[in-house]
């Protein structure tokens, strides 16, 4: 399935020279919408994975599915103070100033076997702080899933050495 043609390229948002990726045309395309879930699914059936830890928010769409179908549980990884219990969190760099991931200290038990999925790997900086969290709990990262990956940002290299499913390159 051409993937590209099913997502929505806007210059200038949310900021002038960012290209911004829109998946929501994606979404909203039943058969493109089964088809990266059943992707995703194919490529990780086998991996005995625990849990899919979706990075807030649009991780949380393609991950809760994927969860489902994996028959894994899924972890919300959010943006500060929206969680209720106790949490980890990891800070990083944006382009400009730094922000912050948080996961429930109690959402994954050491050892256990973790997939982190999110929609857009950019600079690499959210993914490898997701990545923190999992360290962070004593899990096991066995890798990532993103649907796209903007490769002339190289963020794949501030990632740890595990397995990285994409299924678009820009
Ligand atoms: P980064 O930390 O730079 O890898 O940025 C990743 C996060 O920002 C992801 O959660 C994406 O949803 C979002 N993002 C960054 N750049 C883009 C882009 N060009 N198009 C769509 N989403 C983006």
């Amino acid at each position: 399935m051409d993937l590209k043609s099913l997502i929505r390229d806007v210059p200038d948002f949310p900021k002038p020279g960012i290209l911004f990726r829109d998946l929501t045309t994606l979404l909203q395309n039943q058969a493109g919408l089964r088809y990266v879930i059943d992707q995703l699914v194919e490529k990780h059936a086998n991996d005995g994975i625990h849990y899919v830890a979706g990075i807030e928010s649009r991780g949380f769409i393609f991950g809760a599915p994927l969860a489902y179908r994996l028959g894994a549980g899924f972890i919300p990884l959010r943006k500060p103070g929206k969680l209720c219990a106790p949490v980890y969190a990891v800070e990083y760099e944006l382009e400009y100033g730094r922000d912050r991931l948080e996961m429930h200290q109690d959402a994954v038990q050491p050892g256990q076997r973790v997939l982190i999925v999110d929609d857009v790997i950019a600079t690499g900086g959210t993914a490898a702080a997701a990545a923190g969290l999992i360290q962070k709990a004593q899990a096991e990262l066995h890798g990532f899933a993103f649907i796209v990956e903007l490769t002339e940002l190289g963020g794949r290299q501030k990632l740890p050495n595990v397995p990285i499913t994409t299924l678009v390159t820009y």
